[in-house]
């Protein structure tokens, strides 16, 4: 038996082949075409053991035994070290992935997560070990309220997990009367909703994108301070 479907991407028709696994739920039916599905770049093989970027992609000379430039000079900044375990992501950024993630975030066709479920799922399998709470990175509500929809929660959502939204995000306010310092922790705009739920406890964030990291490690930091134990992070995407 076949069953037809339109690719969410590219609205080509896909067939698929509808059996007794489908039946039992254990087929998966695709929601994109093999053509768009080529075009992302996944991640695979060795990465940066802390960014989790591939390693193919790491210049010879930001190469540091196991982890990259970046990741060293995060372990120096005397605010920032030990904020983050480590980060794992599924896919590269590209320009195919660049088009996908507008159409997710800024033109808000929010189906377009359920895409990437079962990587997400596979990526998730590293973690699962480390018995750990689930938080998406939050939008200020500001944010929230003009895009409809937290495109990380959405993507939290779609992890076989416990997720917590502890963390949540004030809006950006301007900057220019305050001190150097007060000017710094103001930079973090995230703080933990209910300081109980976080102690002890060892957090996922997900995010969609790790690009310089900084986004991920404010997060980590404000957890941290907040009484949490070990920290990494899932990305969907590394750039
Ligand atoms: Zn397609
Ligand atoms: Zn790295």
């Amino acid at each position: 038996m076949t069953e037809m479907n339109n690719c969410l991407l590219c609205h080509e028709t896909i067939s698929n082949t509808f059996g007794w696994r489908e039946f039992l739920g254990l087929g998966k039916e695709k929601r994109i075409c093999t053509s768009c599905s080529v075009q992302f770049s996944r991640i695979s093989g060795e990465v940066c053991v802390k960014c989790g970027r591939l390693w193919l992609d790491v210049p010879l000379e930001h190469r540091h035994d196991t982890s990259c430039t970046d990741c060293v000079k995060w372990e120096q900044d005397k605010e920032y070290s030990g904020a983050l375990s480590c980060n794992r992501s599924v896919f590269s950024y590209n320009e195919f992935m660049k088009e996908v993630l507008a159409r997710y975030k800024f033109r808000g066709d929010a189906v377009i997560a359920t895409i990437f479920q079962d990587e997400l799922r596979q990526a998730f399998q590293h973690f699962q070990k480390g018995n750990y709470v689930i938080v998406p990175i939050p939008l200020s509500e500001e944010r929230l309220y003009e895009r409809g929809f937290n495109q990380s929660l959405l993507l939290a959502q779609l992890l076989q997990g416990e997720i917590v939204e502890v963390l949540c995000k004030k809006e950006a306010e301007k900057q220019s009367k305050k001190a150097r310092m007060e000017r710094i922790d103001a930079e973090n705009q995230f703080f933990v909703s209910n300081e109980e739920t976080v102690k002890n406890r060892r957090f996922l964030l997900i995010d969609d994108i790790y690009t310089t990291g900084t986004t991920i490690r404010m997060a980590a930091k404000r957890l941290k301070e907040a009484g949490a134990g070990e920290i990494s992070s899932l990305t969907l995407i590394r750039s």
